[in-house]
């Protein structure tokens, strides 16, 4: 899907032009970097209207006298009839508008294992490591599926947003309980991956149909994976890693960009708060170094998520634990992006490189069918 945005293939700071500027931003990586001041408001001028014409707030409220939201980092505060910036909370209304600990918007299946998860090649379902506490085999858990949870609205607007009818379906009035999605847990269910969309500003809800679903299956391997922009309050960062920790799954992490101003043109939103919870979940690993709790991801980009890019954000997990495993995903052009192009395998693979030079010991290449020559 597609959502039409046309700037210019031409840098207006610095009249570089040619594939590696994109379109719908108008503006090149180098001057995000290097002049912000001119780069960065134009690009943001492009969220803006993005979001105005999907009816989502350009910003995050800030009414001094408005009911207060500390779920993400946007710390929202809704004036009457107001809708936070993940589309998903408005101050009191009509009752089918609200979400919470019981009451989300999202959509759910069931995939069989192994599936697609970022972390597939080293989680105890994709590969069965950790067997026999967390994994039912000693490979693969053919035969056993993940329930797949697909969270509306997101506290990020990522203008390559790779499934963005989250967007609107976060203003559909349909709501499920947390009840509901943990009946959907049968005995051939061995792990559920919480995403979008993103999970932060459902956290409550994820959380609580994590412990009904547990409770509901006594001590049968069930485990819980959460797969996030990283933005959610600290604290409840802290029990998802305790889920996590506990059943055997992983939170991974998509971390979009070292640089924060070119963070903010790509997503609209400062990276800050990202980074400073991977380091927070970093400091859980040893409590069950295996299978791994933490997994890093980030999206190839091509002309904004570089080599130097990946090396910086290679660097910054390696001095928090070299074993996390990296993976680096090939970018499909899609949203306000779907005119820009695919990444190559040279691209690729350099950036993997810079990813082992940085001191990673584990770094993988994903969606390669998309890589061009
Ligand atoms: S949900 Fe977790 S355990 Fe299951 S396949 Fe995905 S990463 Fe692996
Ligand atoms: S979850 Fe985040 S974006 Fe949504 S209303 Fe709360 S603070 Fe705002």
């Amino acid at each position: 899907m597609t959502i039409e945005v046309r700037s210019s293939q031409i840098c207006r700071v610095c009249g570089l032009s040619g594939a590696k500027v994109a379109e719908a931003l108008g503006v090149c990586c180098r001057c995000l970097r290097r002049r912000p001041d001119e780069a960065l408001p134009p690009a943001m001028a492009v969220h803006g209207r993005i979001r105005s014409r999907l009816a989502l707030p350009a910003d995050p409220p800030r009414d001094p006298a408005g009911v207060s939201c500390r779920l993400c980092v946007h710390t929202c505060r809704m004036a009457k009839n107001a809708v936070g910036y993940c589309g998903l909370r408005r101050t009191p209304g009509p009752a089918r508008d609200h979400v919470g600990a019981g009451r989300g918007k999202l959509s759910w299946y069931h995939d069989p294992l192994p599936t697609n998860c970022v972390a597939d090649w080293v989680c105890a379902g994709g590969t069965g490591t950790g067997y026999p506490d967390y994994a039912h085999c000693r490979g693969a858990e053919r035969g056993y599926r993940n329930l797949a949870v697909f969270f509306h609205g997101c506290s990020f607007n990522c203008l390559y947003c790779q499934n963005w009818d989250h967007k609107q379906r976060a203003a559909e009035p349909e709501i499920r309980s947390a009840r509901e999605l943990a009946a959907a847990v049968d005995r051939r269910t061995s792990c559920i991956c919480f995403f979008g969309g993103d999970p932060s500003p459902q956290l409550p809800f994820s959380i609580r149909a994590a412990r009904i679903a547990r409770a509901n299956t006594n001590s049968r391997i069930l485990r819980f994976c959460w797969e996030t922009n990283g933005s959610m309050h600290p604290g409840l960062l802290d029990r998802i890693m305790d889920l996590a920790i506990d059943s055997g799954g992983g939170v991974k992490f998509d971390l979009k960009t070292w640089d924060e101003n070119l963070h903010k043109a790509l997503t609209g939103v400062t990276n800050r708060r990202t980074l400073a919870n991977f380091r927070r979940a970093g400091r859980r690993i040893p409590e069950r170094p295996v299978p791994p709790p933490l997994i890093a991801s980030t999206l190839l980009v091509p002309g904004y998520v570089d080599v130097e890019e990946i090396h910086q954000l290679a660097r910054f997990i390696a001095g928090i634990n070299p074993a996390i495993p990296y993976a680096l995903l090939a970018f499909h052009p899609q949203f306000a992006m779907a005119g820009h192009s695919l990444p190559t395998r040279a691209y690729a693979h350099a950036c993997r490189q810079a990813a082992y030079q940085a001191g990673l010991e584990t770094v993988r290449i994903g969606n390669r069918h998309l890589l061009i020559s």
